[in-house]
């Protein structure tokens, strides 16, 4: 009821409803409120700045535009107190459909893009799957439902992320992005839409993004504030820099004076950037959804650098999405197998090999039939026959499975301990 009645006002008073209801990212002030709790915050992202330039010095001049897009599984944790807070899977479904539309560059409206852009316009290519399997492997919808008292909840804390305060905890953020829907609270003229945390050197479990129920879903609509802030998880800045001609970090994004609003009309120069102008279609400035359309080759690599560094590369080798079966060993999807393990049964001492056939990291693990994690391995950068010796002997005898899972291939096998 709620949320038609917002489509109706935005649809037949225009201008006025715009400037009542002018959404905003709260990304930044929920930045410095997150400085001010954490006097060290500052330094550990100026770190892990320092290693992802290093990433992107070695890895600029590499054609990623060619490379395999990378899958990473997504949950979803609706913290609802009404019932139109309480968006529908199908809504959740289409949000993460235009969100890996808009993440591999296959957005319809790409089309529009200005013929002095097309160039630059690129995307990472990262798409997102609905979690399969939780932390602890029990299977799941990747939808996480939550009945609150809450009726609203600041754009700027962190409190939606926690079940002591109300909300929902997050799932291992190096395992699956975290994305929280709730109803943002009302600013004084403003909507906060969205909110998302920037990566740092240590996983925290605050990382992902908060979007408020109204900018999300949109089964016959573009949303595109999940886009926005994922750009952000991704490390990616607000295109104006946040300062009158900023810098965004990005060098072939232009300078521009300021955030943008509605649609403007190209070529809308500022801060010298003529003849072009600002590039407002861009993912990371604020203008409505269906004028925005692109992110830039800068923009795209900075983005899969925070997935090629730590701690976040682990996202690209969970399981996540992975369904569970029965037990542990109906839980195999071999998609691939070139997995051997030898000799099998053994008295606990294995051997196992599988073929590389790209360079992407692999993540070995190897669990007993209650699903605990008995060893664990990633390996980075190999090609050829893989061969690993591991000692099981401390675990006792039984059932085993090993799984040896990359981006987008899983191989499984039992191993038998006598
Ligand atoms: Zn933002
Ligand atoms: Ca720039």
């Amino acid at each position: 009821m709620k949320k038609t009645l917002f489509a109706l006002l935005l649809i037949s008073t225009g201008a006025f409803a715009q400037s009542t209801s002018k959404r905003q990212c709260g990304t930044m002030q929920h930045l410095s409120v997150m400085k001010k709790q954490n006097p060290q915050l500052e330094t550990e992202m100026q770190q892990y700045n320092q290693k992802l330039d290093e990433w992107l010095y070695i890895n600029l001049n590499q054609n990623h535009s060619s490379s395999v897009g990378i899958t990473i599984p997504i949950v979803f944790h609706v913290i609802y107190n009404k019932a139109d807070e309480n968006i529908s899977d199908a809504e959740i479904k289409s949000q993460i459909a235009s969100l890996n539309a808009d993440l591999t560059g296959t957005n319809a409206d790409a089309s529009k893009i200005p013929a002095v852009f097309k160039d630059i316009a690129d995307s990472p290519k990262i798409q997102f799957c609905l979690a399969g399997r939780t932390p602890d492997d029990k299977p799941t919808t990747g939808i996480v439902r939550i009945e609150t008292t809450r009726t609203n909840w600041e754009g700027e804390l962190d409190d939606m992320k926690f079940k002591a305060k109300g909300g929902d905890d997050a799932w291992d953020p190096s395992r699956y992005f975290n994305v929280w829907v709730c109803h943002i609270k009302e600013g004084d003229g403003y909507q906060i839409a969205g909110v998302a945390e920037f990566p740092k050197a240590t996983v925290t479990n605050t990382y992902g993004c908060v979007l408020d129920y109204r900018y999300t879903g949109g089964v016959n609509s573009i949303q595109r504030v999940a886009t926005h802030e994922a750009g952000h998880c991704f490390n990616l800045h607000h295109i104006w820099g946040d300062n009158e001609c900023g810098d965004d970090r990005i060098s072939d994004t232009p300078p521009q004076k300021d955030c943008n609003f509605g649609c403007p009309v190209f070529p809308h120069v500022t801060c010298n950037n003529g003849p072009n102008g600002d590039m407002f279609m861009n993912y990371m400035d604020y203008v409505d959804d269906s004028c925005m359309n692109m992110f830039t080759k800068g923009q795209a690599i900075r983005m899969l650098a925070v997935l090629n560094i730590p701690p976040y590369n682990s996202l690209k080798t969970s399981n996540g999405c992975t369904p569970v079966g029965t037990n542990a060993v109906d839980d195999f999807l071999t998609i691939e197998n070139t997995l051997d393990v030898f000799p099998n049964p053994s008295n606990g001492i294995i051997n196992f090999s599988f073929t590389i056939n790209n360079k992407s990291s692999y993540l070995i693990e190897i669990r007993n039939l209650l699903g605990q994690e008995v060893f664990k391995d990633i390996i980075f950068d190999r090609s050829g026959n893989y061969k690993q010796s591991v000692n099981l002997q401390q675990h006792g005898k039984g059932c085993y499975s090993i799984t040896v899972t990359n981006e987008n291939t899983i191989q499984a096998k039992k191993i038998v301990i006598y």
